[in-house]
């Protein structure tokens, strides 16, 4: 007997003669860094005019986004970034990186955000961010984390590594009032296999952000004038070319991904045990970066056992995050002065989601209803058998 076929979704990344001729027109620049073409500084114009406005830095990853907007922002030894202790572990690892402390907290159990009054209750007066993910793409509550950072005197800066073209409220993320970085990884919404940029509102942080990507040294100089401490992170020309190609598929895939979202989230819904991140409708543009889903009360053991099933299937099926806390890089610098045991008492939910969820890669929202349909057919197979 052979297997079923399963069903068919689109290849990622996606590419086609657009990519090609930016890539060859960068080449045929002659000059290949920053500072001899041009390609850079038009994506940073193109990226910021399609999020709103603002001052966009173009740099190497979005590890390296979250890095050098934190320095901007004044973090570094003596102070803390409130972090979702459910994500990626850039988010911390930034914050650790340059010499501060990264504060893990709880997130909201149906969106998998970072919560509200968690955060309130982690603010010291060392806290100088508030690092709100976008899970998936679905905009963390702003409003509550703006008042709460201002109250307390610290700034909000946007991973927003899941949210290219996002919005809060009608407002895109660069109208927001706060920094936010995005990511251009090779699984990321656009993407030249790495990259990574900062959106700033105001064009002096940008500039103090520019002079510490490219070895503290200005724009013209000559003269090896290095002004600040820095490092280089500077993107490349054919990767700003790659990702202004990109950047214009961006918005009907996310037309795409909503509508296809809509969809799925309800069959999943109807399936016994499955529960689909939930939405918040003052987000009303998200870009889906995963499609997610929990089954609480399930083990690791048990969810792990689900997803290899998945993948047999054929579906793009992968474990949600490992808690942050819970991984050996978080304990070597830049760790609370607090146990593990006790970062899991107060982070219930983020213990939870860490077991029992699991992601779809977006490009499963890119295919056809049909596909969608026997998607949630093969998870309700799953669930039944394991
Ligand atoms: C991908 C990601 C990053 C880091 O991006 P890289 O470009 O891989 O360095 C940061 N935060 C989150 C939440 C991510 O998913």
């Amino acid at each position: 007997m052979s297997p079923r076929p399963g069903p068919t979704f689109p290849d990622w990344p996606q590419f086609d003669d657009t990519e090609r001729r930016a890539l060859d027109r960068a080449l045929s620049q002659g000059q290949w860094w920053r500072m001899g073409g041009s390609e850079v500084d038009s994506f940073e114009r193109e990226f910021a005019a399609h999020h709103g406005g603002g001052h966009a830095l173009a740099v190497t990853n979005g590890t390296h986004a979250l890095e050098v907007a934190l320095e901007v922002m004044g973090v570094g030894p003596g102070t803390e970034v409130i972090v979702p202790a459910f994500t990626f572990i850039s988010s911390s690892q930034a914050a650790q990186r340059i010499g501060a402390v990264a504060v893990p907290v709880d997130v909201d159990p149906d969106t998998y955000n970072i919560d509200v009054a968690a955060t309130a209750a982690a603010i010291t007066p060392r806290t100088r961010v508030i690092m709100p993910v976008h899970m998936a793409g679905l905009m963390a509550d702003l409003d509550a984390l703006d008042k709460l950072a201002s109250d307390a005197g610290a700034r909000i800066l946007q991973d927003a590594a899941h949210a290219h073209g996002a919005r809060w409220q009608g407002r895109r993320v660069g109208e927001l009032g706060s920094i936010a970085a995005f990511s251009f990884q090779n699984g990321k919404l656009m993407t030249a296999g790495e990259g990574g940029a900062v959106l700033f509102g105001d064009p002096d942080e940008y500039e103090k952000a520019f002079l510490r990507h490219s070895c503290g040294r200005p724009r013209t100089d000559r003269r090896y004038h290095h002004q600040v401490a820095g490092t280089n992170m500077r993107m490349n020309e054919f990767s700003a070319a790659v990702l202004r190609a990109q950047l214009s598929r961006l918005d009907s895939q996310i037309d795409v991904r909503e509508q296809r979202w809509a969809y799925l989230s309800t069959l999943l819904a109807q399936v016994p045990g499955v529960r689909p991140q939930a939405g918040d409708p003052r987000a009303d543009r998200n870009p889906h970066y995963m499609a997610m889903f929990r089954l609480p009360g399930w083990s690791e053991e048990r969810r792990n056992l689900l997803v290899d099933r998945l993948v047999e299937a054929g579906v793009p099926a992968f474990a949600g995050f490992r808690a942050i806390y819970r991984t050996a890089a978080f304990w070597q610098v830049g760790a609370p002065d607090e146990s593990v045991d006790a970062i899991a008492a107060r982070c219930p939910h983020t213990e939870a989601i860490s077991q029992d969820c699991v992601w779809l890669h977006h490009r499963t929202l890119l295919a056809s209803e049909q596909a969608l349909a026997e998607t949630a057919a093969i998870v309700a197979d799953a669930v039944a058998a394991g």
